[in-house]
């Protein structure tokens, strides 16, 4: 097993990388990537839980050590989580490229500044015809992330269901939409099974959209979203065996950018 959408005190995780790393070797795991936030909002400006350009450095040079320190016993993987705004794509990729990392999930955690997955309150604030705007403007961020192609897993695809269902809106379009666009860019999309133990109460994706990127035969990788080293794998024998019963047999990993597909006994 590889988890890869794993955070630290360098984002709003609660433990060093190392902490996070030896745990992966701990739980077994064969490859423990981290990606932490580095969220570059319009303007040029970053949200308090993410690295800054001036943290960049540090962090991937922390984790080529970690690289050379554990290996034998888990393959550290480097890897970090973007925002997509399409006002600042082009300076995101351009100041991660220096460091090689090994995959960028995209994510979107905004539609203008309302912040999709911060409190449940922000969601009962709005009204029924608001919330379904938020929701259909989160897909539309979702669908020009796929179209733009520049990220290599697309995060969490159906955040907004965080806190449990508000507005009234039918998303089927959308998710169609976004998940050719996935599959036309050559995205993994991944299981990200942190859901399960929010409101939501289910895996993001729900069922009906991973039956649909199954059936779209685009890649997945099982991701648990840790923030603290006792979740580096949590439920990942249910989405296994969730995986298996779809039919699926292969995994999306990743090197240095690029897609290799490992069974899922890897
Ligand atoms: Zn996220
Ligand atoms: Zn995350």
């Amino acid at each position: 097993m590889f988890s890869y959408h794993n955070h630290s005190v360098f984002s709003d995780g609660s433990a060093a990388p190392e902490q996070m790393i030896a745990a992966g070797v701990r739980a077994g795991l064969t490859e423990t990537g981290m990606s932490d936030h580095y969220s570059v909002l319009p303007g040029g400006s970053f949200p308090g839980w993410s690295m800054t350009d001036s943290s960049l450095g540090e962090y991937f040079s922390c984790l080529d050590a970690l690289k050379e320190k554990y290996s034998g016993e888990t393959i550290v993987r480097k890897g970090v989580e973007i925002d997509f705004f399409p006002e600042t794509i082009d300076a995101v990729c351009g100041s991660l490229e220096p460091f090689s990392p090994d995959y960028i999930i995209g994510s979107v955690h905004f539609w203008g500044d309302f912040p999709i997955d911060d409190t449940a309150e922000k969601w009962t604030a709005l009204s029924p015809e608001e919330a379904d705007c938020v929701i259909e403007g989160y897909w539309k961020k979702i669908i020009a992330m796929a179209e733009d192609g520049r990220v290599d897993i697309v995060g969490h695809i159906d955040l907004y269901k965080k806190f449990g269902r508000f507005g009234r809106i039918d998303t089927g379009a959308f998710e169609d939409t976004a998940l050719e666009a996935v599959r036309d860019s050559g995205l993994a999309l991944e299981i990200n099974t942190a859901g399960f133990y929010k409101p939501a109460g289910e895996f993001y994706p729900s069922l009906s959209v991973l039956r649909k990127a199954v059936r779209l035969e685009i890649p997945v990788v099982v991701n648990s979203d840790a923030h603290h080293p006792a979740h580096l794998r949590r439920s990942f024998p249910e989405a296994y065996k969730l995986l298996e019963g779809l039919g699926v047999s292969r995994l999306a990993g990743f090197e240095g950018r690029r897609m290799v597909m490992r069974g899922l006994d890897y």
